[in-house]
């Protein structure tokens, strides 16, 4: 078969790097490149034409793959070009965008969604989710630091003691378990805050207080995923997030819910209360945002904080970002040996390629029974 890289129209991050394209090559397939591919994430032209892989136009690379695949989609005019019938893998967030599926499906394409793969133990290597969160949790509190006007650790100094900043975590999945790892490396004191009630224990091993809100509502059938919240649960959530939010010096927000708009956590008047100075860094923006006046990549400052929306921050970590993208993909498609010399097993029953499978030849297989489970 022949694999497409392409060079993604928004980020730095390339979806194929060339240890894979070696892969690929030893595996009897072709891979061609679009020049300046990797140029973002470190890795010049020569890296994947070391490997075997052939440089090409665009067009030539879109009209030409078999197998085309991208960190974010592709555009409505770049499926144009696509040869029908051939495979896309990418993040397509089929529960965000309800017309993806059809849109692919009109083209005559196969589809196959890294984000839909179960979060399952067997499915960790495979996992571009957890990948991009972690990068996107120790970017953003990098950035937090850059933007604060403060030091972030304790310091004695000769002309007196600096106290560390106080950095408040709402929402400790695997970006917010990373940015907890992050701030206290730097000397933060941390707080952090989740309605599942399996993030306290982690939240606490890295060293970090929990802050207890009771009467959460978990679903062990959601996949691990959090849930809508009761209304008495989130006044009470809101009201001790304004205690907290008023005293850090740093917020990061992570929450998410699966095809739902992100829940708006700190509010306009949490705002206002906080220290002048402050900094909110919100990677739920994409999806509506966690903080008040948030956007999704702008940095706006209001009531004398700045607030930092970027659902993408892996992108500003792009070479490894690159690499564990890539290696994610490979690890799916070895997976059951999904892709071999001949091409691809279509097997709908097995459970992570039937979850990532959205779009099969032109039919829409997003919310078939293995997939909604
Ligand atoms: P996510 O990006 O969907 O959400 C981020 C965090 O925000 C989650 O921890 C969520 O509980 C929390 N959240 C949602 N609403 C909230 C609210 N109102 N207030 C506070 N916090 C709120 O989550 P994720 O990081 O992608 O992780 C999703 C789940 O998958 C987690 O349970 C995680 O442990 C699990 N997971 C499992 C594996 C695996 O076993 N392979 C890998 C990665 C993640």
């Amino acid at each position: 078969m022949r694999f497409g890289i392409l060079k993604e129209l928004t980020e730095k991050r390339v979806a194929i790097t060339p240890d894979f394209v070696k892969k690929l090559v030893a595996q009897k397939h072709e891979v061609v490149f679009e020049k300046g591919c990797g140029e973002g994430a470190a890795l010049v032209d020569e890296l994947f034409v070391a490997e075997g892989a052939k440089a090409a136009d665009r067009a030539e690379v879109l009209a030409a793959a078999d197998v085309i695949t991208t960190i974010i989609p592709l555009p409505e005019s770049d499926l144009d070009q696509v040869k029908k019938g051939a495979v896309l893998i990418s993040q397509f967030q089929p529960f965000a965008d309800d017309s993806i599926c059809e849109k692919l499906a009109s083209k005559g394409l196969t589809a196959l969604s890294m984000d839909m793969i179960p979060r399952s133990t067997i499915a960790q290597a495979m996992d571009v989710l957890s990948s991009m969160a972690s990068i996107a949790g120790y970017k953003a509190v990098l950035t937090a630091a850059d933007h604060l006007p403060r030091y972030m650790p304790m310091l004695s100094t000769a002309a007196g003691t600096i106290r560390p900043a106080k950095m408040l975590v709402l929402g400790a999945g695997v970006a917010g378990l990373q940015a907890i790892a992050t701030g206290r490396r730097l000397g933060a004191m941390v707080e952090a805050f989740d309605t599942r009630a399996a993030a306290k224990e982690e939240v606490m091993s890295l060293g970090a207080k929990f802050v207890e809100v009771e009467g959460a509502s978990d679903d062990k059938a959601a996949g691990g995923y959090a849930v809508e919240q009761t209304e008495e649960y989130k006044q009470r959530q809101a009201d001790l997030i304004f205690q907290k939010v008023s005293k850090a010096d740093i917020v990061i927000t992570t929450a998410q819910l699966r095809g739902r708009p992100a829940p708006l956590l700190v509010n306009e008047e949490m705002l206002k209360a906080m220290p002048q100075g402050a900094v909110l860094i919100d990677l739920a923006a994409s999806t509506g945002g966690n903080v008040a006046f948030s956007k999704h990549r702008e940095v706006v400052k209001t009531h004398g904080v700045t607030i930092v929306g970027n659902s993408e921050l892996a992108d500003e970590v792009p070479e490894h970002a690159s690499q564990l993208f890539s290696r994610n993909v490979e690890n799916f498609l070895k997976h059951k040996d999904f892709l071999s010399e001949e091409g691809f097993s279509f097997d709908f029953e097995e459970d992570i390629f039937g979850s990532a499978c959205i779009v099969y030849n032109g039919e829409v297989r997003f919310g078939a029974p293995a997939l909604t489970k």
